[in-house]
C-alpha cells in the first residue's frame, strides 16, 4: 500500500474547498516541502480569460519561494474531482525542476477514488529546459 506524507496531504486537504475552478469544475490542490522541511499549499485558481489561469503546484510554489524557499522536496498534487491521480502539467514540471532535482518525490493523490501514484521529478520531466542546455549534456 502507498503511503503519503500525513503533513502534505493535510496542508494540501485544508486549502481545497479554496480552490477558485468554476470553469472546468476540476479542483486540485497541492502541497510542497522544501528543502527546510516547511510545507507551503496552493489550490488552482481559473480566471475568465482562461489563459491567465494558475495551477495549483505553481501557486504552492511560488508561495513557498516567496517564503523564502529555494529546494523543493516533495511535491503532492490532491486532484478533488478525477477518479485517477493527475500529474502536474508540462508548465509545473518545468517550474518544480527549477527548485527540485531529479529525486524531487511527486505524490498524486485521488480525492475521490483514493488512488496514489507516486514518481520521480526526473521520471515526469526527463528532459527540462535549461539555460546553457545543461539537461541535454
Ligand atoms: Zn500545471
Amino acid at each position: 500500500m502507498i503511503r503519503v506524507p500525513r503533513d502534505l496531504f493535510n496542508a494540501a486537504l485544508s486549502v481545497s474547498g479554496n480552490s477558485y475552478a468554476p470553469y472546468s469544475n476540476f479542483h486540485v490542490a497541492a502541497a510542497v516541502r522544501d528543502e527546510r522541511g516547511r510545507v507551503f499549499a496552493g489550490v488552482n485558481v481559473e480566471n475568465s480569460s482562461y489563459g491567465l489561469t494558475m495551477c495549483a503546484e505553481r501557486v504552492a510554489v511560488f508561495n513557498a519561494v516567496t517564503q523564502g524557499a529555494r529546494g523543493i522536496r516533495e511535491v503532492l498534487v490532491l486532484a478533488l474531482d478525477s477518479d485517477e491521480p493527475v500529474p502536474p502539467c508540462g508548465a509545473c514540471l518545468q517550474v518544480l525542476s527549477e527548485f527540485g532535482d531529479d529525486d524531487t518525490v511527486v505524490y498524486m493523490v485521488s480525492w475521490k477514488s483514493g488512488r496514489i501514484d507516486v514518481r520521480r521529478l526526473g521520471e515526469l520531466l526527463p528532459s527540462k529546459f535549461r539555460l546553457k542546455g545543461r539537461s541535454m549534456e
